[in-house]
């Protein structure tokens, strides 16, 4: 039995382990996908302390090796289910079945993506779900936001102080956003709402060159755009464990600053949590919280 399996090999699992193995705690990380999450498919960092400029794919491997090095067993196995005995934990995978002392559940969160042919193709090319990770990289580039809610409209203030245009497509004429974010949009010389609409074709060469907006009436337009920032929500990986630990209405575990869910001995770390900054520096944040208190758990348990 290990003392802590971690679920997830993004940035907040990873750190998790590397916590938890200088704390001399035997430690299983299970990964469904390849470590890393989605941080990986981000081409240049900007924003994390200490590193100017590091892609996704090496900050991912070297918290990789970190963690390898220090002790962390990791296992390429999708976790189904997470069976709390009390002291037993036991972690379903489509491979078996692990036991633990305490469960770490890291396993982030999914953009919710528009369906375009070519989105995927794009990401990185124009195509992003990340406004603070990769506005920097349209600097006086028209850009489009689509999304109504509260991400979109921050996005595009945020991209509106970086960029020479932001359109802000939304597919209902009210925002589903704060009010005053609205408003303060509506201030922007350089921000047009461009309502009742839907993104129906990515154009690029290599890169994005242009989007098609369809409105309601049928009628559609052509913005000419170097990137497309997709804001129409995001997916929790949490499904798995919503009969174990408490969810809140939009699938996110509920968890405080100290990671702690409603299941003794199970905590969340990263964006599959309830919180308000969903970032690089947050989830490695919550990987070292998650394994402190953990670590607490289990030393109360002897
Ligand atoms: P959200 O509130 O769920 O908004 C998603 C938006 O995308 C909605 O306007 C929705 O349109 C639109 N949408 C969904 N699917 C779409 C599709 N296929 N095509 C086009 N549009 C689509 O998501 P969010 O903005 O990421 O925010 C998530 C949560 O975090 C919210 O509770 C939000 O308040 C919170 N948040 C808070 C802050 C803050 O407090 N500062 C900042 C960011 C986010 P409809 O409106 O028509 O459904």
């Amino acid at each position: 039995m290990y003392d802590i399996i971690i679920i997830g090999a993004g940035p907040a699992g990873l750190t998790a382990a590397i916590y938890a193995r200088r704390a001399a705690k035997s430690v299983l990380v299970l990964e469904a996908k390849f470590y890393g999450g989605q941080i990986i498919n981000t081409p240049d960092i900007e924003n994390y302390p200490a590193c100017a400029h590091v892609s996704g794919y090496d900050f991912a491997g070297k918290i990789y090796e970190q963690a390898k090095a220090l002790g962390a067993e990791i296992l390429y196995e999708k976790a189904s289910e997470i069976k709390d005995n009390g002291d037993e934990k036991e972690v379903i995978t489509d491979e078996g079945s692990h036991l633990a002392r305490a469960v770490i559940i890291a396993t982030g969160s999914k953009n919710r993506k528009l369906g375009l042919e070519g989105e995927d193709e794009l990401i990185g090319r124009g195509v992003s779900y990340c406004a603070t990770c990769d506005g920097a990289f349209y600097r006086k580039k028209a850009v489009a936001v689509v999304g109504g809610g509260n991400t979109a409209l921050e996005d595009a203030l945020y991209l509106a102080d970086i960029v020479e245009k932001v359109y802000l497509i939304h597919r209902r004429d009210s925002f589903r956003g704060d009010e005053a974010t609205a408003e303060l949009l509506k201030g922007r010389g350089n921000v047009e709402f461009v309502l009742n609409s839907t993104v129906t074709k990515l154009n690029a060469q290599n890169t994005l060159e242009s989007v098609e907006v369809t409105d309601n009436s049928g009628k559609t337009r052509t913005l000419e755009v170097s990137g497309l920032f997709v804001a129409v929500g995001r997916i929790p990986e949490n499904k798995e464990f919503g009969e174990l630990v408490k969810l809140d209405e939009n699938g996110y575990i509920v968890a405080g600053e100290d990671c702690v869910t409603s299941a003794r001995g199970i905590f969340a770390a990263g964006d599959n949590r309830v919180k308000t900054v969903r970032q690089l520096v947050t989830a490695t944040a919550d990987g070292a919280v998650a394994a402190t208190e953990a670590i607490k758990y289990l030393k109360e348990k002897i």
